[in-house]
């Protein structure tokens, strides 16, 4: 179920480059000052991933996944990018400065490193529980159609996705076991507590603006300095200083992994991978992200929603990502991509092989790039005053 759009038409600057890592140190990442902050040129970054990459110009409309033919796509003047064949948002749009596009140094660090590798995030811990957050229950019913409420149908997905989850050793705890609220602070407590553990809120969309609007997406925290996906102020001279969390990156890796999943084994529209702060992003402290598993004001998704065996698909693709990130932790495995799934094949490594040598040399230019981004602070973890709404309004950024 996808919604039928056209294709920009490909007229702007090409930029293709293929390139091995091994030239490439902390001296070839060449900053660029724009009103005082920090970017990097879209043919660097190909560069340096060794990665073709292509900017179309914005026409209005979302890019077609499926058209698309280079693992790194842009579009000008926007903020969203298609990365190995999935739609994701960077924090700032892509800007254009004498004939160059420009991405900003904290999409670098914070978006496109943990997209293209998220199998080289620092620190992804072993995975031993799953907290699964079936969303609202009780008297919060989240979106209704005629078939039913979201709160019952994300419970059924948690409760299929649980037994998939322990069939393969996990231990899982849900924050709800039946029909009730629990409160949002809650159920990230009880992911804060759980040993090595990650947390998966499952929720449905709805919206009033666009009857027609359909797919998945996901979300993970906001970094800080950024502001989220369904913010209309996204220049960094309008940064939001709200705190990001310490795990803003395994978060968005367990993002990769579990929306490339849904999106090979389910052919619904690529929302994208997105960051928002609902508070049970904000509040936990362990990777966290939030599913929208499809549009219960859409007709016909409503109808896929209400059919428990497509929901036993939907709890199946998220448990196959889940064992993607998983797999990350201990062997350091990139996850599969959506066109994996599409040709069902086995996972297989998806960059070059390289040398140890030329991998530290690749990863230090990285580092230095991070470590010194004028907007990333990771210490800084307190819990901001502003309360967020659970749910987006608008689903266009
Ligand atoms: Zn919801």
């Amino acid at each position: 179920m996808t919604i039928p759009m056209k294709r920009p038409v490909v007229i702007g600057l090409v930029i293709v480059c293929l390139m091995s890592y091994h030239a490439f140190g902390a001296a070839d990442w060449q900053i660029i000052k724009v009103n005082g902050h920090d970017y990097l040129t879209v043919e660097n970054i190909s560069k340096f991933y060794g990665l073709p990459a292509e900017v179309v110009p914005a026409a209005g409309d979302k890019v077609q996944t499926q058209t698309v033919k280079n693992p790194l796509e842009f579009v000008s003047g926007s903020r969203e990018v298609i990365i190995n064949g999935a739609r994701s948002w960077l924090c700032f749009p892509l800007i254009e400065q004498d004939g160059k596009f420009l991405m900003s140094r904290t999409d670098v660090a914070k978006t496109i490193e943990p997209l293209v590798r998220p199998h080289r995030v620092p620190n992804v811990g072993n995975v031993e529980t799953v907290v699964l957050d079936p969303g609202h229950g009780g008297h919060d019913k989240g979106a209704v159609c005629r078939y039913g409420s979201e709160k019952d149908f994300a419970l059924d997905v948690a409760r299929k996705l649980r037994g998939l989850l322990q069939s393969k050793g996990l231990r899982v705890i849900m924050t709800r076991e039946g029909d009730y609220f629990v409160p949002l602070d809650v159920r990230a407590q009880i992911a804060n507590a759980a040993r090595d553990s990650i947390f998966v809120s499952i929720h449905f969309n709805a919206t009033n603006d666009d009857p027609d609007a359909t797919g998945f997406e996901i979300f993970s925290f906001t970094p800080r300095g950024a502001p989220s996906t369904s913010d209309s102020a996204v220049t960094p001279t309008s940064l939001s200083m709200q705190a990001g969390t310490v795990v803003d990156n395994q978060s968005l890796a367990l993002s990769v992994c579990i929306y490339h999943s849904l999106l090979g084994h389910i052919p619904e529209f690529d929302r994208g991978i997105k960051r928002a702060r609902f508070a049970v992003l904000r509040l936990t402290r362990v990777p966290a992200v939030l599913i929208e598993g499809g549009f219960l004001t859409e007709r016909g998704e409503s109808r896929l929603i209400a059919n428990k065996d497509w929901r036993g698909k939907l709890a199946a693709a998220i448990s196959v990502g889940i064992e993607n990130y998983r797999a990350l932790a201990i062997k350091k495995q990139p996850p599969m991509l959506v066109a994996d799934y599409r040709r069902q094949t086995k996972p297989t490594p998806t960059e070059p092989v390289i040398q140890e040598g030329e991998l530290k040399e690749a990863d230090s230019s990285l580092m230095d790039l991070i470590g010194n981004s004028a907007f990333a602070s990771p210490q800084q973890t307190s819990t901001p005053s502003q309360r967020v709404s659970l749910e987006s309004a608008p689903i266009i950024p």
